[in-house]
């Protein structure tokens, strides 16, 4: 299945549930989370429903290679400061355990001046 009708992430990327848009292209959408642990807080998602890092194959190695690539440009682009002193992180929730509330894959990017409200 590409798109889960139920799935809130697919609505974002459709556009059915509105977001702050960072970036687009045809593989991927990247939006402003809605509640930012920090000063830069955005989610980067495949266009495709995937529900997690856990359901992942060798099919999706070239799109995750491309989210891994793009995520610290658009850090930067973001207002991330550049490395060593500036940097990111990134986070990818994955299962209850894991903390994953939201089932399409996403990782976040956060980055910005300490402190941060979390993380
Ligand atoms: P998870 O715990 O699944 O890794 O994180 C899901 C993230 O999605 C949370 O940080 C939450 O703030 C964000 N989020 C949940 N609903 C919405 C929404 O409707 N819009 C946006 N922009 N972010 C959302
Ligand atoms: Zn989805």
């Amino acid at each position: 299945m590409t798109h889960d009708p139920n799935c809130l992430f697919c609505k974002i990327v459709h556009g059915t549930i509105s977001s702050k848009k960072v970036y687009e292209d045809a593989l991927v959408y990247a939006f402003h989370d809605i509640h930012p642990w920090a000063p830069v807080h955005f989610l980067l998602v495949p266009k495709v429903h995937i529900p997690s890092l856990a359901h992942l194959g060798p099919e999706h190695a070239a799109l995750m290679g491309h989210m891994m690539t793009l995520a610290p440009k658009l850090a930067l682009q973001e207002g991330c400061r550049p490395y060593p002193d500036g940097g990111f992180r990134i986070v990818s929730n994955t299962g209850a355990e894991g903390g994953q509330e939201v089932h399409h894959l996403h990782v976040h990017v956060m980055g910005g001046p300490r402190p941060w409200l979390r993380g």
